[in-house]
């Protein structure tokens, strides 16, 4: 069991068992989607190799629509603590100070949201720490086979397992590359504290569409100050080795106005950079499956939907009887569960 942060992430050895719901993949969306049928009373497997989801450079900020849907689902008491909430964000357009946002945005690093969202599994959903070995889906049972022998058998497989491909590839799903490195994402933190930068938080956004930078965010997680920027380029050009061998001077020259504000961007740690293609799903509907969050399709992480996706997709789902949770989850009386 994960003691990090003096919480125990709830999870078992792979056993065979039957549920109402398989859930492959503990990422945001697995791992929300788990949390949620498990306080509505739900019989939830939840399987993912990893107990501690690693650190990796994701998504880092989200706004007060998606909070409230957090709170609204009950995890907002696991989240608020991981997040570090800003208020007013300074936004630069053309070189100069265009406006002040007063808005509500919360940063977090993506590894600890996701293990906080773990640790806050109700007792009933742990995590089953395990390797799937084989899946087998039919209208009205799902059976998903580890590496071990287990078998869990369910009514509903719902697949959460991002970039993964394994279990999508045994059920025959198939991935569609709709825009093949379509952007780049850079991570850094930068010499600075969030205390030493003129602004709470800095939008800006380049001067010339021939820079190929969308914007670049500056914020606090705590007590870095961290840089996220978006543009469109590929990770193998000379642009983007040129960047990592030295950002500082980059960013001295691609965003001036806010150099200083912003300690000259001295950078400290490891430049991450990420390239995405945008993806979606074929083959994919198909009786008692479901597929969510980047394991259904990925977006663009320039305009910041990844996770208002899927708070405005199953999270929000509704039942004809009102409840909050996924319409396509089962329902007793039905004789098999289809996708919707
Ligand atoms: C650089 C970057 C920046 C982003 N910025 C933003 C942003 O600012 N705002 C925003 O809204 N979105 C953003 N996104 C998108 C957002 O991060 C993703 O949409 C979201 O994290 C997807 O969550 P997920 O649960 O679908 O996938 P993941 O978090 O990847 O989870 C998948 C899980 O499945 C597990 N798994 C994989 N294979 C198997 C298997 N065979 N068996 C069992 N388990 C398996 C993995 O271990 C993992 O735990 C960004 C994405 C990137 C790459």
């Amino acid at each position: 069991m994960d003691t990090a942060q003096g919480h125990e992430i709830p999870a078992v050895e792979p056993a065979s068992a039957e549920v109402e719901v398989a859930i492959v993949g503990a990422g945001l969306a697995g791992t929300s989607l788990a949390a949620v049928l498990g306080k509505a009373g739900r019989k939830v497997a939840l399987i993912d190799p990893h107990l501690v989801h690693h650190d990796e450079f994701r998504a880092e900020k989200i706004g007060m629509k998606q909070m409230r849907v957090f709170e609204k689902l009950g995890l907002g008491p696991a989240i608020g603590p991981l997040v570090t909430p800003m208020t007013d964000i300074h936004v630069f357009r053309l070189g100069q100070l265009f406006r002040r946002e007063r808005k509500w945005e919360f940063a977090f690093s993506y590894g600890a949201l996701v293990n906080g969202m773990r640790r806050a599994l109700p007792a009933q959903v742990p995590l089953t720490v395990g390797k799937v070995a084989e899946v087998f889906t039919g209208p009205d049972r799902q059976r998903v086979v580890l590496t071990n022998g287990a078998v869990i058998d369910a009514r509903l497989l719902v697949v959460a397992t991002g970039y993964g491909e394994a279990v999508r590839r045994a059920i025959g799903i198939e991935r569609v590359e709709e825009s093949k490195a379509h952007s780049l994402s850079i991570g850094f933190d930068l010499a600075i504290t969030p205390q030493q930068c003129a602004y709470p938080a800095v939008t800006c956004y380049a001067r010339s569409p021939a820079d190929r930078v969308a914007y670049l965010s500056v914020f606090p997680i705590g007590d870095r100050l961290r840089g996220n920027m978006f543009l469109y380029r590929t990770v193998a050009k000379e642009w983007t080795r040129a960047f990592r061998e030295n950002p500082q001077a980059m960013l001295c020259e691609l965003m001036p106005e806010i150099a200083r504000q912003c300690g000259n961007f001295a950078v400290a740690g490891p430049v991450e950079v990420r390239q995405v293609s945008l993806t979606t799903s074929r083959q994919h509907r198909r009786a008692g499956v479901v597929t969510i969050g980047d394991a259904f399709w990925t977006t663009c992480p320039t305009p910041g939907i990844g996770i208002n996706r899927m708070s405005t997709g199953w999270l929000l789902s509704t039942s004809r009887n009102g409840s909050r949770r996924p319409a396509w989850t089962p329902t007793r009386s039905a004789p098999s569960t289809t996708i919707r």
